[in-house]
């Protein structure tokens, strides 16, 4: 991302990874109504639209050879392969925004965090207005009572995204938060609590740094 130095009026970055059915899409929601600053970086995928999602506002939905193509043309943030298909955020998302003192979230698997953490380490300023945020399910059956209440996807794909949370969750270390979404209000409230904590944290900083 290249900031030299963290400008006066630079917002902060919440990565948000979890898996599929931990609730993260339901927490960002309720949380977005209740702080307007805060921008949902919307990704590009090559999965089909679910019924009801609008390309532009859940996702860019794309072609794999334009996704490819946006991959050799640098547009990615990070990308990843997940579940069988491409997703990835593109700079576009994040860069202008986080320089317009907007704050950004990202809704993204650990593959692409991990990816976002190594950007951080090479630049701590840009770790500075980064924060990792891990949403737990309260256990498996709870998980899978979710994805199959969506009853959206293939038992294939619910296989497959089960298969993977495993994966997830092992990398739970690897963030600086955890949020446990064992009630939709708690999940909220934990979200909002750290946010704001976080962002205060960082005024004061940039004050005691000036
Ligand atoms: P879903 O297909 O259920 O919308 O998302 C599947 C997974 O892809 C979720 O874990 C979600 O966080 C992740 N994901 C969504 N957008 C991105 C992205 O831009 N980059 C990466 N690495 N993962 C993403």
């Amino acid at each position: 991302m290249n900031m030299d130095k963290i400008p006066e009026q630079c917002g902060v970055l919440i990565v948000l990874s979890g898996p599929s059915g931990a609730g993260k899409s339901s927490i960002l929601s309720q949380v977005m109504k209740q702080r307007p600053n805060l921008c949902f970086s919307v990704s590009c995928t090559t999965r089909s639209p679910r019924p009801g999602e609008e390309h532009g506002k859940a996702y860019y939905f794309l072609e794999k050879e334009d996704f490819e193509a946006r991959i050799a043309a640098g547009e990615f943030l990070e990308h990843a392969c997940v579940h069988g298909n491409y997703y990835g955020t593109l700079k576009s998302e994040v860069t202008n925004r986080l320089l317009q003192n907007k704050d950004v979230v990202l809704d993204i698997d650990v593959q692409g965090a991990m990816i976002l953490k190594k950007l951080c380490a090479e630049d701590p300023l840009l770790s500075r207005c980064a924060e990792f945020v891990f949403v737990s399910p309260p256990s498996m059956e709870i998980l899978e009572k979710r994805l199959r209440g969506r009853g959206t996807e293939t038992e294939e794909v619910i296989l497959r995204r089960l298969a993977n949370a495993k994966g997830e969750i092992d990398q739970l270390e690897e963030y600086s938060y955890l949020i446990l979404n064992d009630e939709l209000e708690n999940a909220v409230t934990a979200f909002l609590a750290m946010y704001d904590t976080f962002k205060l944290s960082l005024k004061r900083w940039k004050g005691a740094v000036k």
